[in-house]
């Protein structure tokens, strides 16, 4: 069984001490690639920098986050642009809007969010997409620049069906992370499995955040990591009413196609 990491920040602090062992058991557990989330002009600067010590198991992407959306102005703009120069960066983002905790204002997010969407326009990459208690305003602007985009995730999908449904109209990809192992938060989403056409459905887990809840042994730190998919793979699988090889299979098929990694057997 293989498996593609489509989210994960491994240029994140937590990882800073073992980030090697870290990568080496995600590939023993058959995670062959993964994609590094920049949030930021510096964690996407790190990402890029780790994807081209790894290159074919590491790949990144270069945006800022809606949190950090205050920073994302001209000088940073133009650094993500130079980053989506590199050929280890296959997406722009994560970037979107999160209503959620406000760390920027709504006009910055919005700001910034429409200029990474310009920019995977210009780069012909596709764009990580990050929406929490936004749906409205990002579903509206995401339809203005849909048609020029080559493909957009929803990364981290928690919503609700009239959500995931105006997404796929869009012809969205859809992210799923262990928050679907939640015994109470992941009840809605479990439900909506079923409705993600297996050609749009891709898992992660945002390790060094969310780990599974219901995983055994679950490590003391509370730090997810890549190894850990093939958690989410089987609770994905057991929503979908699929075998998890089938779904390993699919979800690594439009992985590679989405962020144009090659296969081994390409
Ligand atoms: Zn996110």
């Amino acid at each position: 069984m293989e498996l593609i990491e489509i989210g994960v920040n491994l240029a994140h602090r937590r990882f800073a001490a073992d980030r090697d062992a870290v990568i080496a058991r995600a590939r023993t557990a058959g995670v062959s690639a993964m994609v590094i989330t920049g949030t930021s002009v510096r964690a996407s600067r790190d990402a890029r920098a780790l994807a081209a010590a790894r290159p074919g198991v590491l790949w990144a992407t270069a945006g800022i986050h809606p949190h950090e959306a205050r920073d994302a102005g001209p000088e940073a703009l133009a650094e993500l642009r130079v980053l989506a120069g590199h050929p280890e960066v296959r997406a722009i983002g994560e970037c979107g809007l999160d209503f959620d905790r406000m760390f920027s204002s709504q006009a910055d997010q919005e700001r910034a969010f429409v200029h990474q969407l310009a920019l995977a326009v210009e780069r012909q990459l596709p764009v990580f997409l990050h929406e929490r208690a936004a749906h409205d305003r990002f579903a509206a602007i995401l339809r203005e620049h849909r048609a020029r985009l080559r493909g957009a995730v929803v990364h981290c999908f928690t919503g609700t069906a009239a959500e995931l449904d105006a997404y796929l109209a869009m012809d969205l990809h859809i992210g799923i992370t262990g928050w679907i192992c939640d015994e109470r938060r992941g009840v809605g989403l479990r439900a909506l499995i079923a409705r993600i056409p297996r050609d749009r459905l891709m898992i992660e887990t945002d390790a060094p955040f969310l780990l599974p809840r219901d995983l055994p042994n679950r490590p003391k730190d509370g730090r997810n990591e890549p190894a850990f998919l093939p958690h989410v793979l089987a609770a994905v699988a057991r929503a979908a009413g699929r075998d998890a090889a089938t779904v390993a299979a699919d979800t690594t098929r439009t992985a590679r196609a989405f962020f144009g990694i090659a296969g081994a057997r390409a």
